[in-house]
Parts: C-alpha cells; sequence; structure tokens
C-alpha cells in the first residue's frame, strides 16, 4: 500500500471530493436506469422526469446536484426542509413537497413549494390555494391515491379521487397536474406493475371526464422500471442516489 495515497485519501477536503463525485456518479446512473426504462417499454427519451427525494440529507449533497445541474428535489419534513430552502435561495431549484400535510403547515408550504404530491383531502387543497402568494404562479398540486388500499397509508381512497379532483381543479391558485401513489412494496414484477396500472386507468378516467392531468408521480428506488413501464412522468428517487438515508435527528 501506498502511505502518501494513503494519507492523501484520508484528508478531509480530499474525502469531500469523493463524496462529491459518489452522488454524481449515482445521479448518473438513475438517469441511465430511467433512459433504459424508457426505452425498454418504446416511450421517448426524456418522457420521464427524476424527481430527487433528499429528505434527511444535508444541504452540501443537494448543492452538489444542483451544480451538477440537476434542480427538482423533494421534501417530506418541511421544518427540516425550509434551512434548505433559504441555503438554496439563489439557486433554479424547484422544491416539491411530498410528505403528509398537517393543516397548520400549509401557509409555509404554498410559498416554498412549486410542487405538493401529497395532497389527499379538499381542505387541504383550500387551505394552500387560499394562501399561495398572488405573485406567484399557481402551485402543481398531484393527489395522493392510497392505491393498495392499506390502512397505514395516507392518500385518498380510489372511489373518492374523481370527487376530489374535480373540487381541487376548480380552486384558482392551484393547478391540478396529476396522481401520485406509494405502493405496497413486491418483489413478482407483475404485482408490482399493477398497483402503478390502476393509477394511471384513474388518470385516465380523469381526463375523459375533462381534466387536463398530465402526470403520474410514481415510482422510487426500488420500483422505477415497473413504474415506467406503466406511464410514470415523474419519479421519486432517494437512497439510489443518496444513499442509505441517516436517522432523522
Ligand atoms: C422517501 C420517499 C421516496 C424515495 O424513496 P427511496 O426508496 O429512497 O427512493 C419517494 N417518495 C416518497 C413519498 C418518499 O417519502
Amino acid at each position: 500500500m501506498d502511505v502518501r495515497n494513503a494519507k492523501l485519501n484520508s484528508s478531509p477536503a480530499n474525502s469531500g471530493t469523493n463524496l462529491m463525485s459518489t452522488l454524481k456518479h449515482r445521479l448518473n446512473q438513475v438517469y441511465a436506469a430511467i433512459r433504459e426504462a424508457e426505452h425498454a417499454c418504446g416511450r421517448p427519451a426524456g418522457s420521464v422526469q427524476l424527481l430527487a427525494v433528499s429528505k434527511q440529507q444535508p444541504v452540501t449533497a443537494i448543492a452538489e446536484l444542483v451544480a451538477a445541474g440537476h434542480y427538482h428535489f423533494g421534501e417530506n419534513y418541511l421544518q427540516d426542509a425550509l434551512p434548505k430552502i433559504q441555503a438554496l435561495a439563489d439557486t433554479e431549484v424547484e422544491w416539491h413537497f411530498i410528505g403528509p400535510i398537517q393543516s397548520n403547515k400549509t401557509r409555509s408550504i404554498a410559498e416554498h413549494f412549486s410542487w405538493v404530491h401529497s395532497v389527499d383531502r379538499l381542505r387541504i387543497a383550500q387551505r394552500l390555494s387560499e394562501q399561495r402568494p398572488a405573485d406567484q404562479t399557481p402551485l402543481n398540486i398531484c393527489l395522493q391515491v392510497n392505491i393498495s388500499g392499506e390502512t397505514s397509508k395516507s392518500g385518498v381512497a380510489p372511489e373518492a379521487v374523481v370527487e376530489l379532483a374535480h373540487s381541487v381543479a376548480e380552486l384558482p391558485r392551484l393547478r391540478l397536474r396529476g396522481l401520485m401513489a406509494i405502493p405496497e412494496a413486491r418483489t413478482d414484477p407483475v404485482e408490482q406493475r399493477r398497483p402503478f396500472a390502476q393509477l394511471r386507468q384513474l388518470q385516465a378516467q380523469l381526463n375523459q371526464q375533462g381534466l387536463k392531468l398530465d402526470t403520474l408521480s410514481m415510482g422510487m428506488s426500488a420500483d422505477l422500471a415497473a413504474a415506467i413501464a406503466e406511464g410514470a412522468t415523474m419519479v421519486r428517487i432517494g437512497t439510489a442516489i443518496f444513499g442509505p438515508r441517516p436517522p432523522r435527528t
């Protein structure tokens, strides 16, 4: 072993550099996996957007990806997200809120985010619309659907989506973009695709009724290809880019 190299590699500055290049490398790998999945099912390259899920990750990691040209980030916890949003206020980052929403947090979400993927009841949507600042573009909204019918998960029941979607579409400061789901984890590839197909069918049904939904927010690190095969337009990827999440402090 070359001692000089060992010393170099253990210096703080250099380990920082290694961490950064790992992040960029993983980002590129995820982009490549998305392109491959698009190609495999005959979808045009670039039809799926990548949302990097940066919850529990430090702002330095986000800044590194911004420097690499990635601008869409998803956060689940408002209080963790706000300092990161402030630190990166001079960049073009678009923030997506993807976590459960308490009604006392809607004003801050309406002010600081471009997208909210996790709207599952009308009262929350009404508050977001009322509180979206007038000088900003309408807030992009996805309705979170509890597609696997799990009692522990948030999301509107599939039977109630139609009514909620038509009500949300009427709200002046929101722009209803589509549907989001976090299906139960499945290892069988056929089973894995089924809930994604159901979400796509719900979107088609709503569009037949005159809504104009262009977004299916579905697919995470473990099921990205299955989601893309069923029509995902935005995949939400955390672990595959950032590695395992440190525990929330
Ligand atoms: C954490 C999270 C993700 C990312 O999950 P990974 O498995 O780390 O890719 C995606 N969507 C939501 C709503 C999340 O909470």
